[in-house]
């Protein structure tokens, strides 16, 4: 049972009725909000269900609306689990290293135990070391595929080891999906209700300022999500660029396809150069790239302009920059910078 796993006080709780949710509907007068009644174009509270732009996503990726959650870019839909079944200092959760940054953040500031579990060293997960942490109180499992910053997916038999074992919420981290040879596991939505997928408007579809992002689930999880976020969390110049972006999917394919064929191009430059050790396998935007003398190498290019980030003090990653693929122009800089670096 799903109920068994969220926070009794979550359980109880009567979430805020907003004006929005009270009358739906077609209407010539609005007085119920306390808006101001001169039209711009913002005077108006936004849908707290974003049901216009939860319609568009619905068709694109073959899910129900009521099976999508729409947050403050995937930040929110990371944070909200926690909130509704992690009792604080009670509870835990499970994860892999190296991953993504934000599920430690959440757990400490909710006060959750962060069980860091490391890969095996081709950045796969260790299956035996995960399950050995998992307890009666493990409430959440994070699986990132694509993976940050390895930027290799997960193999599917071990993520659905916990989605066929584990009894609490396994939320498996789609944000480079669109980058990846392989599916993703929306596929799967109703076969698991307890599992959530996330995905963002920030990486692929180059929205990154909107802040908007995507929890799918189990309508159940979906509906514990909407009682405990804020009411109007995603707001009116957002939920419009959604849509707009939305209606214009080719160029989102366009970028993706641009981005893949620069990544073999990047990797294949950077592979001939003296300063390169090993560049990992990617199914995202990105490269994991060990170099030879990481901390000078990375500062060297500091001072050409260049940033990339440094993952020289990560599990499993010591000597590694992680390089975003850029646009020609820039992957050229980057390449030509690093041609000219001597390993000091
Ligand atoms: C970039 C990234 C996100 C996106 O976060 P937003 O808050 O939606 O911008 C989510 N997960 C991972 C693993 C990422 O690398």
């Amino acid at each position: 049972m799903l109920k068994d796993l969220v926070r009794p006080n979550i359980l109880a709780l009567e979430p805020y009725s907003c004006a929005r949710n009270e009358f739906t509907g077609e209407a010539r007068v609005y007085v119920d909000a306390n808006e101001n009644p001169y039209n711009s174009d913002v005077n108006r509270y936004p849908d707290p269900l974003q049901i216009a732009v939860k319609r568009k996503i619905a068709a694109l990726k073959g899910v129900r609306e009521t099976q999508i959650f729409l947050g403050n870019g995937s930040d929110e839909a990371i944070d909200l689990p926690f909130r509704i079944f992690c009792r604080p200092g009670i509870d835990n959760v499970v994860a892999p290293a190296p991953t993504y940054g934000m599920y430690q953040v959440c757990a400490d500031i909710n006060d959750i135990e962060y069980r860091s579990v490391p890969m095996k060293p081709d950045f796969q997960l260790d299956l035996e070391g995960m399950k050995a942490r998992i307890d009666d109180n493990t409430k959440l499992v994070f699986l990132c595929s694509p993976n940050n910053p390895s930027g290799n997916a997960l193999r599917w038999e071990d993520i659905q080891w916990f989605l066929d074992n584990f009894r609490g919420i396994t939320i498996v981290d789609e944000a480079y999906i669109d980058f990846s040879s392989q599916p993703s596991l929306l596929r799967e939505l109703d076969r698991y209700p307890r599992m959530m997928v996330l995905q963002t408007f920030s990486k692929a579809w180059g929205q990154a300022a909107i802040r908007l992002g995507m929890a799918f689930a189990g309508e159940e999880i979906i509906r514990l999500m909407n009682n405990v976020k804020y009411p109007y969390n995603v707001n009116i110049l957002t939920q419009k660029q959604a849509l707009r972006v939305l209606d214009n999917i080719a160029d989102k394919d366009k970028a993706v396809k641009e981005i893949l064929q620069q990544r073999d191009m990047l990797r294949d430059r950077l592979n001939t150069l003296e300063c390169v050790d090993r560049i990992y396998p990617s199914d995202a935007n990105f490269l994991l790239v060990k170099v030879y003398d990481a901390d000078n190498t990375y500062k060297y290019l500091l001072k050409r302009g260049i940033i990339v980030r440094n993952r020289n003090r990560v599990t499993l990653c010591k000597g590694c920059l992680r390089i975003t693929v850029g646009t020609p122009s820039e992957n050229e800089e980057i390449i030509s910078a690093l041609k000219e670096y001597k390993i000091g």
